[in-house]
């Protein structure tokens, strides 16, 4: 753990109450944006869970037990990570999750078992876990961690008590980044606000992946030559790299999610936006689209995200409708539709 855990107060004095008061639930739903600390606060919770001292104290106590948890070494608490894997089915459920849940506590007073990406469950697999959160083993604690509760069984939500956890203030971010070094403040401004308050997010950029945010976003906008081509190249590179880099498609979501956002913030006359960097062209895109069109788009887009992340829809073609429909002009003005008969032959000759 280099970066210690930064806010979340109220989140963590709830956790730290219920283990001081004995009333602790055998099932939590940590939510909220990715890269935000989620992880870390359950791991401090399950530290709390087995301290050997008081058990109020936040992290760090120095205790043996403490420092187990800390360095990831203690034997009843165990972080369930699926990194690499699009969907998991009901035989890692079982493997995974359940065999360390039934085990009973080697030496501390709860089994806590903290699934991270819980979202990734597929729906046999959270249906097999149901009976788990039903009737937990005694002494245990599950910990689903994710950043899209809502695709998660409504009967799952049901079962754990819930805890959501907001965006980290973009200056705090930016701080960080500024203090790790490398960034003018400018930039470290930028990455902060295109990271939506995801501390974890913004570390992971760097001034690559920040040009192909540009290259994506332009070509999505029409606002590059021969837009029609790019996109369709774009959907092809992304989809390859979805399947060896899933993250690499959640970062893509993400960046056109915060650009819809943008265009949005800019109808309505707002200039909080966060794409600063591409504010000219914002500007003249969004007098091309409305609101109930841009509202579709961020629809489409949840849609698609779905479709090849839970469905396993085919990545590339439905990339290409996605992007074929963000880049559509309702009106007319600078955009793929005013060529749209040259577009679909384009596509045409492509199947
Ligand atoms: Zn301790």
């Amino acid at each position: 753990m280099t970066i210690s855990i930064s806010g979340h107060e109220f989140q963590r004095e709830i956790l730290r109450r219920a283990a001081a008061e004995d009333f602790v639930s055998h099932a939590y739903l940590f939510s909220g944006p990715d890269g935000i600390g989620k992880r870390l606060v359950a791991l401090e919770f399950a530290g709390i869970l087995n301290c050997k001292s008081d058990g109020k104290l936040p992290s760090g106590c120095g205790c043996g037990s403490c420092r187990k948890v800390e360095k990831g070494i203690h034997p009843d608490v165990a972080i369930v990570e699926f990194a690499g894997v699009k969907n998991i089915k009901v035989d890692q459920v079982r493997e995974e999750i359940e065999e360390k849940l039934y085990l009973k506590p080697f030496e501390g007073r709860f089994k806590v078992v903290i699934v991270d990406e819980a979202e990734k469950l597929n729906n046999s697999a959270q249906n097999a876990f149901l009976k788990t959160l039903e009737e937990p083993p005694p002494a245990s604690i599950i910990i689903l961690v994710t950043s899209r509760p809502r695709v998660l069984l409504p009967t799952i939500r049901s079962r754990c008590q819930p805890l959501t956890f907001s965006a980290l203030p973009e200056r705090y971010i930016a701080e960080v980044l500024a203090e790790k070094g490398g960034l003018s403040p400018e930039e470290a401004g930028l990455y902060a606000r295109v990271s939506s308050g995801s501390l974890g997010a913004a570390l992971k950029l760097d001034a690559e992946t920040m040009e192909w945010r540009r290259e994506l976003l332009s070509a999505l906008g029409g606002m590059s030559a021969g837009s029609a081509s790019d996109i369709i190249s774009l959907a092809e590179e992304l989809s390859e790299s979805a399947s060896g880099e899933p993250g690499r498609l959640d970062l893509a979501f993400r960046f056109i999610s915060l650009w819809l956002r943008d265009l949005a913030l800019l109808k309505i006359g707002s200039g909080e936006i966060s794409n600063v960097d591409m504010k000219s062209d914002l500007i003249a895109l969004a007098e091309s689209l409305d609101i109930p069109s841009l509202m579709e788009r961020q629809r489409q887009l949840e849609k698609t995200w779905y479709d090849i992340v839970r469905a396993n829809a085919n990545a590339k073609l439905s990339l290409e409708n996605l992007f074929i429909k963000l880049a559509r002009r309702p009106r007319s003005g600078a955009g793929i539709s005013q060529n749209p008969g040259g577009y679909a032959a384009n596509i045409g000759d492509r199947t």
